[in-house]
């Protein structure tokens, strides 16, 4: 906290990590050395891209001498980025020069192992395997699987649409699902953002700017603070966050939801809500106060942990700090796809917000707009009819986001014989390993594309490589907010391997071998080009400048439309009725309580890791192993009980899995719970800086879904802990 951590040490910290990110690793060392020589009296040229270190895509300005990336700085018209690239960005750009980088298509063998063939023997055995399916099973049997990148999104879906399936799937059920549904449901949209500047209180539940780390969210955060803003972070773990707050309130895990609503008591008790937002703008608010009746501070504590006391100083806190006070919308978190109550916890930050209300206020939470893009002539490309069946999982888990759906259900279900994986994980990441093995064991065709051999390659039939991300064109993206901007990937090398293709090239090769090609006669920059021009802007223009403000779109402080059904924000909502669960905001407890001896699991991202991907990268790697990131953390009153000090190695078990990690034995973390930073515990011996390499939380995982929604529900796991060596 402000109190507590120097703002100077993180920030010298950060500047550490990036140096390190780009001083450490034997390929930096060598691609280092390597343009010294190589570059002698070349020129230095510019080019732009987008990072590919995580979701928020921030634009990147390199230069390259000699023919290799020399530097990487982030845009400064980057409304995410603001001139700044955070260390992932520095570690993820050398994945172009990884020596662990799939060079050539691969095939898998009677025997399991993988050999090189042709992209053309590729393509033509994936295509005669999809149309027997597609003939024996129907195309609903086929499914895409994406971490959605800006030109991934248009031609997945395109391609399975074109294969008459809508069995597209993103990341979300592992991500974000239950927050974007939750939201929609009340306020008709998956997202709203905190007006840092002018904010009086911001309350962060789950939540760690310092540890998710765009470097916008950072500055927002930091200059909020320097603004005497008061900054909550609730929170079973102290995160690194807490330089930038004022207040740590350690909570149950899963124990947010009761939290939220004994603060929506106080603030309807007290008659300190805002009668003109609730009266004009919101349905349901009747049912929802005569239900909050019963959720009291006090019954609110012996759930969540957090004295009655300290829940009411807060509600009155953000109620005098009212509009100007918002709960931040969280991401990933306890509303993201943690627990049980994720959906409902969502809804219940939409719940307090109303009641503050403080959207569309100065200093509160806002709605805004993101530009859309026009499309192909579809004189000249034919558009893809609409897939007559419907997703799978969607029938048994109707709150489900229609932009995201749930591969975890769908790989359970059993239905879907024909998987393809694209920069996608899914395999490791998407809920219990166990129970993607046997998806995947018992499916006819996966095919992965990838640039590196992740759990998921190792478990495919064909294995089809991607070029990285610095050597590739893509789609524009649109980027939405109080103003509106444009921003582009565009290559910043040459192709390195010569058979490596990218996304628009894959996809169009395989639509060819599976017989809708004739949707795909486009190429990646006549596709641009016809979306830039929607919107005022063209190719020529991204190539010189990489981010393009585009027009005003003049945003006003004022209440938002909401849209919903009912045109409000619905506290109550039919739709969420329907499924048999209570159509007004309430509480729903988490569905793992630990035993005896037992403690919570929760997990979160570290400021240079955010997915898989990136512990393979040989210098985020090295700061790993420098700062023995991998550790556990366990709070110092556990740890005295078990005899376990800093470093000691320890079991970590359940009934479904075991595994061995150092601890690290401290204050800021509450008694009772374990941190396990997430994406450690590689599977894939190919990747052999992550193979092994600490504990990976979702091996634990019973494999089941947030009813109605279709989550992993994450941190809905119990383990022991014993001590094996000091
Ligand atoms: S936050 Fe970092 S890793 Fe993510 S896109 Fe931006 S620079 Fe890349």
């Amino acid at each position: 906290m402000r109190d507590t951590l120097s703002r100077r040490g993180f920030l010298q910290g950060a500047a550490a990590l990036s140096a390190v990110a780009a001083a450490s690793g034997a390929s930096y060392a060598a691609w280092a050395a390597s343009p010294d020589e190589q570059g002698k009296g070349s020129e230095v040229s510019r080019g732009f891209t987008l990072c590919n270190g995580c979701s928020s895509k921030c634009g990147l300005v390199c230069t390259v001498k000699g023919g290799r990336l020399w530097t990487v700085e982030g845009h400064k018209d980057h409304p995410y980025a603001k001139g700044t690239a955070c260390g992932r960005a520095h570690g993820v750009a050398q994945m172009a020069y990884s020596a662990s980088r799939i060079t050539t298509p691969l095939r898998k063998t009677e025997d399991g192992s993988f050999v090189p063939c042709t992209w053309d023997e590729a393509f033509a055995e994936i295509g005669e395997r999809v149309k027997k399916i597609q003939a024996e099973s129907g195309p609903e049997s086929i499914a895409m699987i994406q971490d959605p990148r800006p030109s991934g999104k248009y031609y997945s879906k395109r391609f399975i649409n074109a294969l008459g399936s809508a069995n597209l799937y993103t990341h979300g059920c592992a991500c974000n699902l239950s927050k974007e549904s939750g939201l929609t449901e009340v306020i008709g949209t998956g997202k709203y953002s905190t007006d840092f500047g002018k904010a009086k209180m911001v309350m962060f539940v789950g939540r760690s700017y310092g540890d998710g780390i765009r470097p916008s969210s950072v500055q927002s955060v930091a200059a909020a603070a320097d603004a005497n803003c008061r900054v909550v972070l609730v929170d079973p773990r102290l995160n690194n966050t807490g330089i930038f707050a004022t207040d740590w309130v350690p909570i149950v895990p899963g124990g947010d939801l009761a939290f939220l609503l004994g603060m929506c008591n106080v603030l309807i008790e007290e008659d300190l809500y805002n009668h003109e937002f609730i009266e004009n703008e919101t349905v349901g608010f009747d049912e929802f106060a005569a239900q909050c009746k019963e959720y009291t501070p006090e019954w609110a504590e012996g759930i969540c942990g957090v004295s009655a006391d300290r829940i009411r100083e807060l509600a009155r806190a953000m109620a005098k700090a009212a509009p100007a006070a918002s709960i931040e919308p969280s991401w990933r978190a306890v509303n993201g796809c943690s627990y049980a109550n994720s959906f409902e916890t969502a809804r219940a930050f939409c719940a307090v917000n109303a009641l503050l209300g403080s959207f569309g206020q100065k200093g509160g939470a806002l709605l805004t707009s993101t530009p859309s893009f026009g499309d192909l002539d579809p004189e000249k490309f034919p558009k893809v009819p609409k897939p007559k069946v419907k997703r799978v999982g969607d029938a048994e888990y109707p709150l489900v986001l229609d932009s995201m759906g749930s591969a975890a259900v769908a790989a359970a279900s059993g239905k879907v014989k024909a998987f393809f994986f694209y920069n996608s994980n899914g395999a490791r990441g998407y809920g219990s390993p166990k129970m993607w093995t046997k998806a995947l064991e018992d499916a006819e065709l996966v095919v992965t594309i990838d640039i590196q051999m992740s759990e998921t390659a190792m478990q495919s039939d064909f294995v089809l490589p991607e070029c990285s991300y610095i050597e590739r064109m893509e789609v524009p993206e649109a980027l939405g907010g109080k103003k509106h901007a444009v921003a582009m990937r565009l290559p910043v090398i040459d192709r390195i391997h010569p058979e490596t293709k990218s996304c628009d090239e894959i996809f169009a090769g395989l639509a060819e071998a599976c017989g809708v090609g004739k949707y795909f006669g486009f190429s990646v920059e006549e596709l641009s080009e016809a979306q830039l021009n929607t919107v005022g802007t063209s190719v020529a223009e991204m190539r010189e400048k990489g981010v393009v403000a585009l027009p005003d779109p003049n945003f006003e402080y004022k209440v938002p439309k909401f849209k919903t059904k009912s045109g409000k924000l619905e506290l109550s909502n039919e739709k969420v009725g329907a499924t048999g669960m209570n159509p007004v905001i309430s509480y729903i407890p988490r569905k793992v309580m630990p035993g005896e001896g037992e403690f919570f699991v929760i997990g979160g991202k570290q400021s240079i890791h955010s997915h898989t991907m990136t512990l393979p990268v040989e210098s985020l790697n090295a700061i790993s192993r420098e700062y023995d990131m991998e550790r556990i953390w366990m709070a110092t009153a556990d740890a005295e009980k078990l005899g376990i000090e800093t470093g000691d190695l320890v079991e970590v078990y359940n009934d479904n899995h075991s595994d061995k990690v150092a601890v690290k034995v401290t204050e800021r973390i509450m008694p009772g719970v374990l941190f396990v930073p997430s994406h450690y515990g590689g599977k894939s011996k190919d990747l052999s800086l992550a193979y092994g390499y600490g504990i990976d939380m979702s091996d634990y995982l019973d494999g089941d879904f947030e009813p109605h929604v279709g989550s992993i529900m994450s941190q809905e796991v119990a383990v022991k802990v014993r001590k094996v060596q000091a």
